[in-house]
C-alpha cells in the first residue's frame, strides 16, 4: 500500500507555518504498516490543488489531505476534490446539525459561511469532527482513496486517531502486520562515535532494523521491528535493545518520550532530594527545563549574568581561584536555596572566528554526591546555551545514578 500524504495551504508553501501534520500523519500511517511514499504541499489554489491530488492518485493507492476544509474563501479542498472525481458537491444535513450544535454550545449564532462545511463531494463518506466545525470526508477515485482531513493539527490528530486509523486498518486488513518502535535516547555522546559504537547492527539488521536520529546534545537510536503482534515486535526488539544497552552503557538516559529534565527530576524524587540551580551563560535554559514539569524539585534558582557579581554572591570581596569558583558557588545555593544537592553551571562566552566559544564548568555538590566537568564548545549562542543545559543535567544524572 503506497501512501502520499498532501497538505494544503499558502501558508505552508510559504514557510510561514511549519507543516507538523505530515510528519504527524506520516509517522502514525507507517505504524499501522502502511507505506509513505510521497509528501507534497501546495497552496490555497484550486487548478493547483486538483493537479497535485490528480497525480497523487496515479502513484499512491492512498492520498491523505489535510487543510482547507474551513468556511472561508480560499479553503479549496471539497471542491478540487469534487472536480477531480468529477461529482458535485452535496449537502450533509446531519453535518449542517453538527456545525449548528457546535455554535450554539459556545453562545453564538452560525455564520452564513459556515453553512459551506456542510457540503461535501457527492458519494462522499463523512468523517465527523467532534473537536471543530470542519468536517472530514472519504472518497474512492477508482481504485484509489482519497481522505480529507481538517487543517487544524489538534483536529487532525483527534479525527486520525478516533476515525480514520480504525478506518483504515478495518479496510485494509492492516493488523496482520504490525510496526513497533523502540527509542534509546543518548546523551554526552557525538552522533559519528555512537555510529561507530552500533555501525554493525545499523548495517546488517533488517528486522528489527536500527537507526540514529541526531540532534544537538540529543541523539535517539530507534529499533523498529515488523511482526503479527506487539508481543511479537517487543520479542525482536529486546535481544537488540540489550546489545545496544551494553555497548553504550550510562550514555542512555531514557526511551521513548522521556526527556533527560524527566529522567532527572524522577531521580531526584526517588530519593527525596531537593535542588538548586546557579548558573550564568545558559542565561536561565537550566532553570527552564527543570521546571517544565509540575513534579519538579527546584527549590531556587539563579542566574548571573555578569562574572563580576560572583564574589558578592559569595561574600566574598575578590573571587577565589576560577578553579574553586564552581565549586564554592555549588555549595552556596545549594545552602542558599536549603536544598539537598546544589548545581552549578559556568562559563565565560567569548566572541571567536566562527561564532562564539565558551569554556564550562559544572559541579554537583551535595551529601555523598559530588561531580564536576569541564568542557570547551563553540557555536551560536542558543546552541551553547542548550547544549550547557544539557551537559549539566547530565552530570547531575551520573552523579545521581553513581551515587
Ligand atoms: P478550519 O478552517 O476549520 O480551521 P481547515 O481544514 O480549513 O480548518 P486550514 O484553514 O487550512 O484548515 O488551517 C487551519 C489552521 O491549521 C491554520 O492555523 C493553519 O496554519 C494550521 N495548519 C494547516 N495545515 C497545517 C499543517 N500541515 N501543519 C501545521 N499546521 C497546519
Amino acid at each position: 500500500m503506497n501512501c502520499e500524504i498532501v497538505t494544503i495551504g499558502s501558508e505552508l508553501l510559504l514557510g510561514h507555518t511549519i507543516d507538523t501534520n505530515a510528519s504527524y500523519l506520516a509517522r502514525k500511517l507507517n505504524l499501522i504498516g502502511l507505506h509513505i511514499a510521497f509528501h507534497t504541499t501546495v497552496g490555497d489554489n484550486h487548478v493547483q490543488i486538483r493537479d497535485v491530488l490528480s497525480q497523487a492518485v496515479k502513484r499512491a493507492d492512498l492520498v491523505i489531505t489535510t487543510g482547507g476544509l474551513g468556511p472561508t474563501q480560499d479553503d479549496l479542498t471539497r471542491e478540487a476534490i469534487a472536480d477531480l472525481v468529477g461529482v458535485s458537491l452535496a449537502f450533509k444535513r446531519e453535518l449542517m446539525d453538527h456545525i449548528e450544535s457546535i455554535f450554539r454550545r459556545l453562545g453564538y449564532r452560525m455564520p452564513e459561511n459556515n453553512k459551506k462545511q456542510a457540503f461535501i463531494p457527492a458519494g462522499a463518506i463523512p468523517i465527523p469532527n467532534e473537536t471543530g466545525t470542519a468536517p472530514g470526508f472519504i472518497v474512492e477515485k477508482g481504485s484509489r482513496l482519497i481522505i480529507a482531513l481538517p487543517g487544524v493539527p489538534k483536529e487532525l490528530k483527534y479525527i486520525l486517531n478516533k476515525e480514520v486509523l480504525p478506518y483504515l486498518r478495518k479496510r485494509f486488513r492492516l493488523d496482520g502486520e504490525l510496526i513497533t518502535s523502540r527509542v534509546l535516547k543518548v546523551t554526552g555522546m557525538g552522533e559519528s562515535k555512537v555510529d561507530s559504537q552500533i555501525k554493525d547492527l545499523i548495517d546488517t539488521t533488517t528486522n528489527p532494523s536500527v537507526g540514529i536520529l541526531a540532534s544537538p546534545g540529543d541523539i535517539s537510536i530507534r529499533i523498529t521491528a515488523y511482526a503479527k503482534s506487539a508481543e511479537g515486535a517487543q520479542d525482536l526488539i529486546r535481544p537488540v535493545e540489550q546489545e545496544i544497552r551494553s555497548r553504550l552503557g550510562t550514555s542512555i538516559y531514557g526511551v521513548d518520550d522521556d526527556t533527560l529534565e524527566d529522567v532527572v527530576i524522577n531521580l531526584l524524587n526517588k530519593r527525596g532530594d531537593t535542588l538548586s540551580v546557579l548558573e550564568t551563560f545558559s542565561g536561565g535554559e537550566l532553570t527552564a527545563r527543570l521546571q517544565r514539569s509540575p513534579s519538579s524539585p527546584l527549590h531556587k534558582s539563579i542566574v548571573i549574568g555578569k562574572r563580576e557579581q560572583i564574589p558578592s554572591f559569595l561574600g566574598k570581596k575578590s573571587p577565589p581561584t576560577s578553579g574553586e569558583i564552581a565549586e564554592a558557588l555549588a555549595e552556596k545555593i545549594r545552602d542558599k536555596g536549603d536544598s539537598s544537592i546544589g548545581l552549578a553551571l559556568l562559563g565565560t562566552v567569548h566572541l571567536a572566528e566562527r561564532g562564539y566559544e565558551v569554556g564550562a564548568h559544572v559541579v554537583v555538590s551535595g551529601e555523598a554526591i559530588g561531580r564536576s566537568y569541564a568542557w570547551k564548545m563553540g557555536g551560536d549562542l542558543p546552541t551553547l546555551q542548550n547544549r550547557g543545559a544539557t551537559t549539566a543535567l547530565n552530570t547531575l544524572r551520573l552523579a545521581l545514578i553513581s551515587r
